[in-house]
């Protein structure tokens, strides 16, 4: 009988042990994701310059802070593209939804598929004031939300976008920068966009020195940004920035070259993005063809959310254990 009792009692820690260990495992799989530093994401998105008065001019004379100081502290994509409608509104919304879509230009019309904003807020279930859209184009306040139903008025991020953020008209970059100013301090978002609008509108006006003033003006304000998540102490050594376009401008002999954008002409898909944070290389320079839609899996990826409805691949060459 003893002997019985024995194995029985053998059989029931064998079981028991198993099926504990099987638990901690899968539990292990689970709560041990890979690590990264960034505990925040900045996106700072200059409207339209195009790509050979930036870092295809060898000079670099109109983004000296961008080539000498930003670009070398993390990655810059040389071969970055909107490969889908080359105006603002569509550009914006490939970044912040991982999908090409033809918007109306007008800020009536809003992106069919949820933004990473909202996948972010339905994840940590943080507050909405720990995302943010800042854009001196008054229409982006169209990013904040999502068409489908399942999405529509839900997990939106806070957004501040043109005069005084109401969501009209432009605001023009130096009044926006110091509400980026003033909502970093006040809010420290851990998610935010920020869009400047003056080296696009200047081109609109088929003024060339003040399109060549306002690519100066916005290298100044990159750096700037650049400078306050370095010495910040809420951002510095956990907080990734990038930095990109939403479009280029035409060629120069193509309709009426640097002027307008908008079709599928190389100097209007052809765009540049750098990324720098705490677990990107340094120093690196890439000439593989990454795109717009990319930038939203690789927010995805850092901040460990899943954005299933973004068409975009992560951009693993910006990380440190990638070759
Ligand atoms: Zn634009
Ligand atoms: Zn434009
Ligand atoms: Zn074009």
């Amino acid at each position: 009988m003893k002997l019985r009792y024995k194995i029985i009692l053998s059989l029931i820690l064998i079981t028991a042990f198993s099926f504990y260990s099987f638990q901690t495992k899968s539990n292990l799989s689970i709560s041990n994701p890979k690590f990264y530093q960034t505990e925040n994401v900045i996106v700072l998105i200059i409207d339209g310059p195009r790509f050979s008065e930036t870092f295809g001019d060898s000079t670099h004379e109109n983004i000296p802070h961008l080539f000498k100081e930003i670009a070398p502290a993390g990655v810059l994509f040389h071969n970055f593209k909107n490969n889908g409608t080359t105006t603002t509104v569509s550009g914006h919304t490939a970044i912040t939804t991982g999908n090409y879509q033809n918007l109306k230009n007008n800020g009536l019309d809003f992106p069919r598929n949820p933004s990473f904003f909202q996948y972010f807020l339905k994840k940590t279930n943080l507050t909405k004031d720990q995302a943010w859209i800042i854009s001196s184009k008054g229409k982006l306040n169209i990013l904040s939300n999502a068409k489908t139903k399942k999405w529509k008025d839900t997990y939106s991020p806070m957004s501040y976008c043109g005069i005084k953020g109401s969501g009209v008209s432009y605001e023009n970059d130096n009044t926006t920068w110091i509400d980026v100013k003033r909502i970093l301090a006040n809010y420290h978002p851990k998610l935010m966009l920020i869009n400047l609008l003056e080296v696009d509108v200047r081109a609109h006006e088929n003024d060339w020195k003040g399109y060549i003033k306002a690519l100066k003006n916005t290298d100044e304000k990159a750096f700037e940004l650049f400078n306050l998540i370095n010495t910040d102490n809420h951002y510095k050594g956990k907080t990734t920035l990038i930095i990109t376009n939403d479009h280029g401008r035409h060629l120069n002999g193509h309709k009426n070259g640097f002027v307008n954008h908008g079709d599928k002409c190389e100097g209007c898909k052809h765009i540049y993005c750098i990324g720098i944070g705490p677990d990107f290389k340094k120093n690196y320079k890439s000439n593989t063809n990454y795109e717009l839609i990319d930038i939203s899996k690789t927010i995805s990826e850092l901040l460990y959310f899943d954005m299933p409805t973004s068409k975009g691949k992560i951009m693993t060459e910006l990380f440190l254990d990638s070759k």
